[in-house]
């Protein structure tokens, strides 16, 4: 079996513009992928277009119209300045949905190994009827409703490494049990969006189902890493879940400029290899990922490399 790689040409007609979250980082990651040669390892896929009833799994059908509405009226923005929009933005997010979702049923069904997709606009900001950050339709929260509704699937862990808060993907489960939202972030008091402290731990029959491990800017691999081995690890081993879906924010890195973490992609390898063994130790190595934020073309692209080296390597 192989990893599958989930991408569409129709991300790049996102058009946002000189905005940080723009078509040339789908660009960058798929000509590093093509030169390092990792591409032809790879099960190439296209993925689909979600409907609008997968999308209202968890979204509002008021934030579905908007956003169709402003991406053929010609709107500059949605709902914050920070959520660029264009023609095609719609269907781009109805694509990143459905792409998602597909990996989810083949990792699912064990078609394929594992996967990683490689979709804009990002997700993990976006709440019930509200786009932020960047994102429009929660991509990740999408896959995880999906697989717990549709699947079956009773622990599902989500994994965000981005260097923001993912406050949407929190707030859709932070009542329940069978998603539990991990999430390590640059201190909140310092970062957008000003959400994820170390006291956001769910409620209700969520409660301790919410784990957010902020770090303070300037962090390094080695300390990060420490964090992750002290005070992460164990409630992941712990939770034992079925199905491990990663949040991939590559902007933690050094060389970001949108955050003031300092890793390298070192990390990114550690995690991948350390989430892979979690994901081959309780859920028969059902692992998938997909891409949040990152804005330094060069960071993004060879940490998007290191990530996809550890999940398509069969040992
Ligand atoms: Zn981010």
């Amino acid at each position: 079996m192989k990893t599958g790689f989930y991408t569409n040409p129709i991300y790049l007609e996102h058009d946002t513009g000189s905005h940080p979250e723009n078509a040339n980082r789908l660009r960058a990651i798929l000509e590093r992928l093509e030169s390092g040669g990792l591409m032809e390892k790879l099960k190439v896929q296209p993925g689909r277009a979600a409907t609008t009833a997968e999308i209202k799994m968890l979204h509002a059908e008021k934030l579905i119209s908007e956003v169709e509405a402003a991406a053929v009226s010609g709107a500059k923005m949605l709902h914050t300045q920070d959520c660029v929009i264009s023609s095609q933005t719609y269907n781009a997010a109805l694509h990143a949905v459905g792409s998602v979702l597909d990996a989810a049923l083949e990792v699912a069904e064990r078609r394929i190994d594992n996967a990683f997709c490689a979709v804009r606009p990002p997700g993990h900001h976006a709440e019930y009827e509200t786009a932020m950050g960047f994102c429009f339709f929660n991509n990740i929260a999408l896959a995880a409703e999906f697989l717990t509704r549709k699947m079956g699937f009773q622990r599902v862990l989500i994994f965000d490494f981005d260097v923001h808060h993912g406050n949407g993907t929190q707030h859709f489960f932070e009542e329940r049990a069978d998603i539990y939202f991990v999430s390590m972030h640059q201190d909140p008091r310092t970062s957008y969006p000003g959400t994820g402290f170390a006291d956001e731990r769910g409620s209700g029959a969520g409660s301790g189902f919410t784990l957010n491990v902020p770090v303070p800017p300037g962090m390094e691999d080695e300390k990060y890493l420490q964090t992750f081995y002290a005070n992460v690890q164990p409630k992941l081993l712990e939770y034992n879940p079925d199905f491990v879906l990663i949040s991939a924010g590559f902007d933690a890195h050094r060389d970001d400029p949108l955050a003031s973490l300092n890793l390298t992609e070192r990390t990114f390898r550690e995690l991948t290899m350390e989430l892979k063994q979690l994901a081959e130790k309780s859920a028969g190595g059902r692992i998938m990922s997909l891409l949040e934020g990152g804005y330094d073309l060069n960071a993004l692209s060879s940490s998007v490399q290191e990530h996809l080296t550890v999940l398509q390597n069969d040992d």
